[in-house]
């Protein structure tokens, strides 16, 4: 276990976390902490070392002398860490639902949610190490043996977003831990210790042995020299980063100037097609999670819901009502739906969002004054069809016919996800064929992930995939072998 200090403060306890390098829980060399802020009661929750550009090299510096020692691993003792990390992560349920809720006031079911799928993610990695590495091809000399062999590349850097902190900072390492690579993770400001701390915990309880996988806790002011410093050190190799495409662009820009390769997960502008043969009950559920769950800030999260206009007002009246008594409240309490969003500034930009559109002409059928939102007469030009919400919000499009909702779920630059709900599984992978994104799902909500699944983005939704054979492949170099024949 790392450890954790308890300082008592008036109201609450509040954990003091330290950066994790070489295998231990070490003060950022200048001796700074930022605040973790909880956001239902906008208290602290933690306070965390804030590393500096010394730290960072620290950090890679532990990653690179670890890197010959794992790269030589055996495919058991690797696979063993992993799947014991994954029972290791299960048993801490409680402590996650707890974490969660002060850290990004997520409620109970997101978190159980996270924990499920990054043990699962685990499990697959473990999975993937027995896997194998390679081919043995054809070849136009005689008697030699020329063969395809995957290598790992060395030294990851790795940064994971406060959202699904538990699942997106697992997968960030999963993949590159299982191929043999050593990794430098680097959590969002707003989940030092859900997103980074706590998957380093796990891993080691389970006998990652030190320096395979260091994390860099930082201050917000610091975000973009630490990243920076981390991307351009000469020893990275690679770089996976899950955030927003306005911070993705940054990182791919300065990935591409070094010449190392990244996986882009980013932003998404995700359409729900309601067909009209839809089953409207079936409907409303998936809609209602599809928008909904951990308050609309997933990735997958539908912003758009196009609907055909035969069916556009039961729907709409069905949804509204449901949306209308979802338990928004205290995260920690376990009958809430809807916890607070991440911070003050994302709840105003919502707002904003919304206010907007219905100065435009937008109607409210749910929420409007800060709780769960149902908009409908929402038009193309306005800004909350155009940006990613990242809330919880949605709008209703209603559409003539098939050809306009592939058009509507067409017109934007992201591409991550979509779901099409219809009673005909013929007619939904035609239009399926026709919706530009990485993901797409018949009869199903847009919120879903399988860790063996390809999960990645078209256009500004970023490019690479984790997942299955798609998430080793990303972090390894395939090397071509001869060996001439006797
Ligand atoms: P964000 O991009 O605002 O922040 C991500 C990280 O970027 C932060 O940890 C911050 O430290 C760092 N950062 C900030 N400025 C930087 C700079 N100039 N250079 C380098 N790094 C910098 O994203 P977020 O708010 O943490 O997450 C929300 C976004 O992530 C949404 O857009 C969401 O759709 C996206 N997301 C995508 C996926 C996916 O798999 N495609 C999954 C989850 C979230």
């Amino acid at each position: 276990m790392i450890p954790v200090t308890k300082l008592e403060s008036s109201t609450v306890a509040t954990e003091k976390r330290q950066l994790f390098i070489g295998g231990e829980s070490v003060s950022a060399l200048d001796g700074r902490t930022t605040d973790d802020l909880n956001p239902y009661t906008g208290e602290v929750y933690a306070v965390v070392a804030a590393a500096g550009v010394a730290d960072v090299t620290r950090a890679v510096d532990a990653a690179q002398e670890a890197f010959a020692s794992w790269s030589a691993t055996s495919p058991s003792q690797r696979r063993g860490i992993l799947l014991k990390a994954a029972d290791a992560l299960e048993a801490r349920t409680p402590e996650v639902i707890s974490l969660m809720a002060g850290e990004v006031g997520g409620v109970g079911g997101w978190a159980g949610f996270n924990v499920m799928l990054a043990a699962n993610m685990l499990r697959e990695a473990a999975a993937a190490v027995t896997q194998p590495v390679g081919e043995v091809l054809t070849t136009e000399t005689p008697g030699q043996l020329s063969l395809a062999v995957r290598e790992p590349l060395g030294v990851i850097a790795a940064f994971a977003p406060w959202n699904a902190p538990v699942i997106l900072s697992t997968r960030a390492v999963a993949a590159p831990l299982a191929a043999g690579n050593t990794v430098v993770l680097k959590p969002s400001e707003d989940a030092p210790i859900a997103a980074g701390l706590l998957i380093a915990d796990v891993l080691h309880e389970a006998g990652l042995p030190a320096g395979v996988l260091n994390v860099v806790t930082n201050a917000p002011e610091d975000a973009a020299e630490i990243a920076r410093a981390l991307i351009t050190d000469t020893r990275v190799q690679a770089v996976n980063f899950t955030g927003s495409t306005e911070v993705g662009r940054i990182v791919g820009t300065l990935a591409a100037q070094h010449l190392k390769p990244a996986v882009l997960e980013l932003g998404g502008k995700n359409s729900l097609l309601v067909l009209d043969d839809a089953d409207l009950d079936h409907a409303v559920s998936a809609a209602t999670f599809s928008a909904f769950f951990n308050a609309g800030q997933i990735c997958m999260s539908a912003d758009r819901i196009l609907v055909h206009q035969s069916v556009a007002e039961e729907f709409t009246a069905k949804f509204a009502a449901k949306v209308g008594s979802l338990p928004h409240g205290d995260p920690a309490d376990p009958g809430t739906a809807i916890g607070p969003v991440i911070s003050q500034r994302a709840a105003d930009r919502v707002a904003a969002l919304v206010a907007e559109a219905v100065s435009e002409g937008a109607q409210v059928r749910a929420g409007g004054d800060g709780k769960a939102t149902v908009l409908d007469g929402v038009t193309p030009r306005m800004r909350i069809f155009q940006e990613e919400i990242f809330g919880p919000a949605v709008v209703i499009v209603t559409v003539a016919d098939d050809d306009e909702a592939v058009a509507i779920a067409n017109d934007t630059d992201h591409g991550l996800t979509a779901g099409i709900l219809t009673e005909d599984s013929r007619r939904g992978f035609a239009l399926a064929q026709r919706i530009r994104t990485g993901i797409v799902h018949v009869g199903n909500q847009t919120v879903d992930d399988e860790p063996q699944a390809p999960f990645g983005g078209v256009k500004a939704s970023g490019y690479g995939r984790f997942g299955g054979r798609w998430g080793l492949e990303a972090f390894s170099a395939t090397r071509w072998v001869t060996v001439a024949g006797g």
